[in-house]
């Protein structure tokens, strides 16, 4: 199989690990899954076999005949290709709820994540592959080292869930690093509590702009001594301390209280 470094195509070889991901996922007729990059079907062809109805997403034109002499042909009633960049996709368009699946480009992974988090109202869930190092960053608590802002953030919306441990010879060519798969499920009422999900992600992406560095620091100018002390949260203290809910409680005062600071 030749593989394409600029396109992250590390192609699944290893068929216990597709069961485990279908399995995971558990699709059903009345389902509409989205995969995202389907390169040579290894999953598609699982997904398919459920009835559920298919829309993949590949931006390699060389693959799309494969997928659609491979798969797409077997129910094109059920199966739409879609030969785009998947970053350019507004997943709005598409028929909710959607069900999104992927082995995911290591390289557009972050921004993919982003991406579908601006459209939870629209997605059921997420089962992704990524980089380990990336499911920890999303399944971390206040206080590990790997928590920060796409923990936050993602975790401010959704329900997460570390799944499968994947190591590299489960793939073609071998990811230099290990890698997981990572159940998220939007969460509408957790959702319901942020005021202002713009305000939410600067103030995250503020608060960690230098992880070292204090609250106090980080949020200068834009959060007073008063203010830290009538939400109960130390200004000493380093921003991978603070839980998701105060990120929350500290916007959403921020938003709500203009003239306070
Ligand atoms: N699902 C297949 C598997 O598990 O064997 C392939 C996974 S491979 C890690 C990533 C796939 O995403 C490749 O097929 C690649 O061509 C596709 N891809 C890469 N960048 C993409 C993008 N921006 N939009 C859509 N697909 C992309």
């Amino acid at each position: 199989m030749r593989a394409r470094k600029r396109f992250g195509q590390n192609f699944l070889v290893d068929t216990q690990v597709v069961e485990q991901i279908l399995s995971a996922v558990s699709a059903q007729p009345s389902d509409h899954v989205v995969e995202i990059g389907p390169g040579h079907g290894a999953i598609t062809t699982g997904l398919a076999a459920s009835g559920a109805r298919l829309t993949l997403i590949e931006i390699d034109r060389d693959l799309i005949a494969g997928l659609i002499a491979g798969v797409v042909c077997r129910d094109p009633d059920r199966i739409t290709l879609i030969n785009q960049d998947v970053l350019t996709v507004d997943f709005r368009q598409l028929t909710g709820p959607l069900r999104i699946v992927g082995n995911l480009p290591y390289n557009i992974s972050t921004p993919v994540l982003f991406q579908l988090l601006d459209a939870t109202d629209w997605i059921q869930d997420i089962h992704v592959m990524l980089q380990k190092e990336v499911v920890q960053r999303i399944t971390a608590v206040a206080g590990d080292p790997a928590y920060g802002r796409l923990g936050v953030m993602i975790s401010a919306v959704a329900d997460t869930e570390a799944l499968i441990d994947v190591p590299p010879e489960s793939f073609q060519p071998a990811p230099k690093v290990d890698s997981g798969v990572v159940r998220i499920r939007p969460n509408a009422a957790r959702r319901a509590a942020i005021v202002n999900i713009e305000h939410l992600g600067w103030l995250v992406r503020t608060a960690f702009h230098q992880r070292r560095k204090t609250l106090r620091n980080n949020l200068k100018g834009f959060v007073s001594a008063e203010l830290f002390a009538s939400l109960g949260i130390d200004p000493g203290a380093r921003p991978e301390t603070l839980p998701v809910e105060s990120f929350i409680t500290l916007s959403n005062t921020l938003v709500e209280n203009p003239n306070v600071s």
